[in-house]
């Protein structure tokens, strides 16, 4: 079922809207190296500024344990984020409290207020419905508008709780667009479709393999988790990574996808899991006495772009080779230039596998790069997210 988005709000002049952002940025030396995660915020805060709202903003940053921590504070964002608007944004000293009141009280039509970060408090992660109270009447808001999907797998005070406490409740752009583009991929996506799996491990990624197998026509397997189905085939496999307890599962999966789980034919192995390592490309059957497979292969990476090429939908998550090291890059950047390249709908997600696309340069010649990593993962699980479930239906 869609969500209602800030557009099927009316008219929201004067009124205050609380918006659960995605600002859990990287920062280098207190200074923010990536700035990504607040730009997907700006068409949500443009649309509802020129619409007149007054905007209180949440967001967490990392995990702070013991209370307010400045290590963890949401400063630089607010700074960042006045940058990008053009205008100041001003920032609390806190999420609840006297002060989040009297400043939510003195923002005009369309100005912008970010709180601190919400998990100096522990009752957000709790979901403490008390605290998603205060903070709702401290910041005096009648509608809750959740663009953090990256954080929507969490049932927590700003990403759910606060929906009960509102009169309204729906998803900002951003969330909008995560949900219409990763829902193509549970609902009948459009044939062929074709998803590419790698990463470290298939433990991270069995319910999304569960998920997708009766939905794909092609599921591209690559990266560390190949290595548990080549054992599963009974292929020998080195040092490369193996989930040995998945060995079983693994062989079940790939007796359900009959012929559409398609693993490595030739990769990349080398003598240590070191970017100078000793290292050359080999069929999958040979590994050398205590070496390991740390990318797929250029026979793989060209059948697999190929495939991927073909297809109308492809979905691509976890790169194929361990791609912070130069010698082991190239099969990522075969499947990131055929996603580029591709006629059909493109859509990488994946913490990972989203910097390895950003790093190549190719992140805008693809339809979607997913901003929820973890978020994302269950989505295509097929699981209902919280801070998604949480929002009005669409009329
Ligand atoms: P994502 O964040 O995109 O979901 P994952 O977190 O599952 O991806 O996996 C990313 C990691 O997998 C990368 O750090 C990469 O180095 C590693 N990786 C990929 N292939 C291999 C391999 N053959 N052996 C070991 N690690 C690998
Ligand atoms: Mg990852």
């Amino acid at each position: 079922m869609p969500k209602a988005t800030i557009r099927d709000l009316g008219d929201v002049r004067g009124a205050r809207v609380f918006v659960r952002v995605d600002y859990n940025v990287p920062l280098e030396g207190g200074a923010i190296s990536d700035d990504t995660r607040i730009r997907a915020s700006l068409p949500t805060l443009e649309h509802l500024r020129q619409a007149g709202a007054r905007l209180v903003l949440t967001s967490h940053l990392g995990r702070p344990k013991k209370g307010p921590d400045p290590q963890f504070s949401l400063k630089p964002a607010a700074a960042r984020l006045g940058e990008l608007l053009g205008r100041p944004v001003t920032m609390a000293p806190d999420c609840v409290g006297q002060a989040v009141s009297d400043l939510a009280g003195a923002l005009g039509d369309g100005d912008v207020l970010l709180l601190e970060n919400v998990r100096f408090h522990a009752e957000e992660e709790k979901n403490d419905p008390a605290f998603a109270k205060r903070m709702i009447a401290d910041s005096g808001a009648s509608i809750f508008v959740n663009d953090a999907f990256g954080s929507a797998h969490r049932a927590h005070a700003s990403t759910e709780g606060v929906a009960h406490h509102v009169a309204r409740s729906v998803a900002g752009l951003l969330m909008e667009k995560e949900l219409r583009y990763l829902g193509m991929a549970l609902e009948a996506p459009e044939r062929p479709f074709v998803t590419v799996l790698g990463g470290a491990k298939v433990s991270d990624k069995i319910e999304v393999i569960e998920s997708l197998l009766p939905r794909v026509d092609a599921l591209l397997v690559g990266g560390g988790m190949a290595y548990t189905f080549l054992r599963a085939r009974g292929i020998a496999t080195g040092k490369s990574l193996v989930e040995e307890d998945k060995i079983p599962l693994a062989k079940d999966l790939m007796q359900k996808a009959g012929g559409k789980l398609r693993l490595p034919v030739d990769h990349v192995v080398a003598a240590a899991f070191k970017e100078d390592a000793e290292h050359r490309t080999l069929p999958v059957e040979e590994v050398p006495d205590g070496w390991m497979g740390l990318d797929i292969g250029a026979r793989t990476a060209k059948a697999y772009a190929e495939e991927a090429g073909r297809a109308k939908l492809v979905l691509w998550n976890g790169p194929m080779g361990v791609f912070e090291m130069a010698p082991f890059a190239q099969g990522t950047l075969a499947m990131a230039k055929a996603l580029a390249d591709s006629p059909g709908v493109s859509i990488v997600g994946g913490g990972d596998s989203v910097a390895a696309v950003t790093q190549m340069g190719l992140a805008d010649r693809i339809d979607h790069v997913s901003t929820g990593g973890g978020a994302s993962l269950e989505f295509l699980s097929g699981e209902p997210l919280p801070g998604v479930a949480c929002l009005e239906d669409a009329k």
